[in-house]
């Protein structure tokens, strides 16, 4: 939806000579947005003790963006070496980091288990062996089966690849208790970019009535509940803003409600990403040219290496054209960029001001799972990223994708098999 009107004055204004200061197209980033956004979710959790939030690292897995996330008191949730590596580098130790990964190799759990650790979440219960060191603390992530709908981004929690089954779950714990844990927590991630706020209250009921049921049947006490990500923000003008405030006041009632029939309180973490930065980004880009055949197209000088979503899940993202406002008479364009793929469209069939070629497009919500999920096909690189700092300067955060990046890995030490008897 069209970015908070506090960002656009922000940036509007300067947006010209920031973009003929660095050239486009560029994604930039709205430190402040992300300062007021998670006020707002440790506000709605206030009452919930020990509630934290471990930003989910790969919705924008920028050093500068994870300093400001540890800065305001947030763990971060990893599921890969890179991820690790950056949580580590922006000062997470240990506890801080919630490493949930899927189908994971020995390679990727010795890296967690590196450096103090992290909080080991296990998707499977045969990874219960694999993990070379059994930690004291373990969490399980739990996959309710039939008995919840997820939604079209994960999909189903019976087709979904991730974590355990109902019947597997009792076991799991009890296994690794076994192997040597001694301090346990659970999780579940069921559905991403959900906007109903009644949902995610079910997903930390249910995982409420599983601790209850798993702590009588195995005798523990869970550390906590780790809600999972998946909060959504409007992507879409009509769409209505996620009630956090709703979801923390629920899940404080939810929680004194399990403590006075289990005797304590779980703490509540959520690792939330797309909903702490998604509003609070925007992809710049200019249009370069227009054409007029069984359509019409506005071509701009970025393309889906920087910005997946439109591709990828149909996705809607909001276009604003620079100095120009929208009127019923706009007409309709396709807003495209240069890879050979018809699906490498940023808008389809959209109203939009009558665009000439220079104008400024600003693609909006691109803070979560724009830059980060950008590839290189057809050669086509990647962006520069920018940050709008709290004192009103902009930072280069990242530099563009270079062709000697691109080229950088045909070189290397030659290694060739000959076929042996
Ligand atoms: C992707 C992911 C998240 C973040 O999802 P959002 O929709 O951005 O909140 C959180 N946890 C896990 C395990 C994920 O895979």
């Amino acid at each position: 939806m069209p970015i908070s009107n506090d960002f656009s004055q922000r940036l509007y204004p300067k947006l010209p000579d920031i973009a003929a200061h660095f050239g486009t197209p560029f994604h930039l980033y709205d430190e402040e947005g992300f300062r007021e956004t998670g006020r707002q979710l440790q506000q709605a959790f206030s009452k919930v003790e020990g509630f934290r939030e471990y930003y989910a690292v790969k919705a924008l897995p920028n050093p500068s963006i994870l300093r400001i996330m540890a800065d305001m008191g947030f763990g971060f949730d990893c599921s890969s070496i890179a991820e690790l590596i950056l949580s580590r580098q922006a000062g997470a130790k240990g506890e801080d980091i919630m490493f949930t990964s899927n189908n994971t190799s020995l390679e990727e759990f010795m890296a967690a288990q590196e450096e103090g650790g992290c909080i080991l979440n296990l998707d499977d219960i045969n990874l219960i062996d694999k993990v070379p060191e059994m930690p004291e603390l373990v969490c399980f992530r739990y996959n309710p089966g039939a008995a919840r709908s997820g939604n079209s981004i994960i999909g189903k929690p019976t087709e979904a690849k991730y974590g355990v089954t109902h019947e597997q779950i009792f076991a799991a714990f009890e296994k690794a208790r076994a192997r040597g844990a001694k301090r346990f927590g659970l999780h579940t991630m069921l559905a991403s970019n959900e906007c109903n706020a009644s949902y995610m209250v079910q997903t930390t009921q249910m995982l409420l009535d599983l601790a209850a049921q798993i702590g009588q049947t195995l005798n523990i006490q869970f550390e906590f509940i780790n809600i999972g990500g998946g909060l959504g923000i409007p992507y879409r003008p009509e769409e209505a803003v996620f009630d956090v405030a709703l979801l923390g006041e629920e899940t404080h009632k939810l929680l004194e409600a399990f403590s006075a029939k289990q005797g304590y309180k779980p703490k509540v973490y959520m690792e939330s990403g797309r909903y702490i930065t998604g509003p609070h980004g925007v992809l710049v880009t200019q249009a370069i040219n227009s054409k007029e055949t069984y359509r019409n197209y506005v071509g701009v000088d970025a393309c889906m290496s920087a910005l997946m979503r439109p591709g990828m899940y149909n996705a809607y993202h909001h276009i604003a054209v620079l100095g120009k406002e929208p009127s019923p008479q706009d007409p309709l364009v396709d807003v495209v960029g240069s890879l050979c793929e018809n699906n490498d469209k940023f808008a389809i069939q959209r109203a939009l001001p009558k665009v000439e070629e220079g104008d400024l497009l600003i693609i909006q919500d691109t803070g979560a799972h724009g830059q980060a999920m950008g590839f290189n096909y057809n050669g086509k690189l990647r962006p520069q990223e920018l940050l709008l700092k709290a004192d009103g300067s902009v930072e280069r955060i990242r530099r563009a994708e270079t062709l000697e990046d691109y080229f950088a890995t045909l070189s290397f030490e030659p290694k060739a098999w000959s076929g042996s008897l």
